[in-house]
């Protein structure tokens, strides 16, 4: 017998799940709470729901479809999870906190592997197996909660797999996010690598998240070289697609840049950024690339990186540098590549 998965369920499937099996429809709200509010990992901590109730539910349901397999943590206190799926599949999804406030965000999935084969990225190498369905993608906050204690305040989808290529289960997760969880839609952000069909259908929907775009070229022909969605959707569509995106939205895109010397760490690649992404409605996130042994590519030079901020900013952008989380765990961007440790 196939049982009911209950997290990434709302409230009204809950209740139809409940009254179906003859149990009071209010009996939902509670269950609801507990695994939302209270991220309760067992029946046994639903201390004011029936026995029977909990023999039920114990029989027809399972609380989660996936489970930590592994974690790991950074000296800097950053957590990576590896999720084991139903069908064997891994997931991987990054806990972290940025500051000394109550802030923590969570970097999670939507695919295991990834099709865009972006060369500086692990998750490319793993190629790509399939999509993650709405309640693998909720369950990873939810293991998170339950197994750290803790409050995730801010989610990113920039971990594994393009989230626009998922569309569906990525709009039913924010939903639920928004509406069981309680993070607030300024909370949330998605992080694409330019598809375009994805960006337009956000904006007809009038997306109020965050639309970050994993840029990391300052024209087509370089961004080919690195990104090869950029040859099926180049870099100038790319540009006015989010001028219309954030006339549409009114909101503001975040461009990430990820810094790789001697690829697009130049003082002309920032002057070709600059004059690029001068119209358009955005802050630019700079990303120090993790160098690690399995690439060819390297870390820029410090002054490369500040002269870049400089001009970009000098053109009249408000600039980040991104600050570097959970390297030594293979957990920072670009390095998630669903490996067990050791292996
Ligand atoms: S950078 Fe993002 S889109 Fe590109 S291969 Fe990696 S996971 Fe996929």
């Amino acid at each position: 017998m196939n049982k009911f998965i209950l997290v990434g369920k709302n409230i009204e499937e809950i209740e139809k799940f409940m009254v179906d099996n003859n149990q009071s429809k209010y009996r939902a709200r509670q269950i609801f709470n507990w695994l939302y509010l209270k991220s309760a990992d067992s029946y046994d901590k639903m201390t004011d729901l029936p026995v029977s109730t909990r023999e039920l539910l114990k029989e027809k349901t399972l609380i989660n479809s996936i489970f930590i397999k592994d974690k790991q943590i950074s000296k800097d206190g950053t957590i990576k999870f590896l999720f084991e799926l139903s069908d064997g599949n891994y997931a991987e999804a990054v806990l972290m906190r940025f500051d000394n406030r109550a802030n923590l965000t969570a970097c999670i999935s939507t695919q295991v592997g990834c099709p865009m084969g972006c060369l500086f990225c692990a998750t490319a190498k793993l190629g790509f197996v399939r999509n993650l369905n709405t309640e693998e993608i909720i369950q990873q906050i939810f293991l998170i909660q339950s197994d750290t204690g803790l409050k995730v305040t801010n989610i990113v989808y920039m971990g594994q797999g393009e989230p626009l290529l998922n569309f569906d289960n990525l709009m039913s997760s924010i939903k639920i996010f928004r509406e069981c969880f309680q993070i607030g839609a300024r909370r949330i952000t998605v992080s694409t690598c330019g598809i375009i069909p994805g960006i337009e259908k956000l904006a007809e929907l009038n997306f109020q998240s965050t639309l970050a775009i994993s840029l990391h070229a300052a024209d087509n022909e370089k961004r080919k070289q690195i990104m090869p969605v950029s040859k099926k959707y180049s870099f100038d569509n790319l540009i006015e697609t989010l001028k219309k995106y954030t006339n549409m939205t009114s909101r503001r895109v975040t461009i990430e840049y990820v810094l790789m010397k001697d690829i697009n760490d130049s003082t002309q690649d920032a002057k070709n950024l600059a004059y690029a992404i001068a119209k358009l409605k955005c802050n630019v996130n700079l990303i120090i690339y993790n160098q690690n042994e399995k690439s060819d590519y390297k870390k820029p030079l410090r002054e490369n990186v500040l002269k870049f901020k400089y001009i970009l900013e000098a053109s009249g952008k408000k600039v980040t540098i991104r600050l570097e989380r959970g390297s030594d765990i293979d957990a920072a961007c670009g390095q998630l590549s669903a490996k067990m440790k050791n292996v």
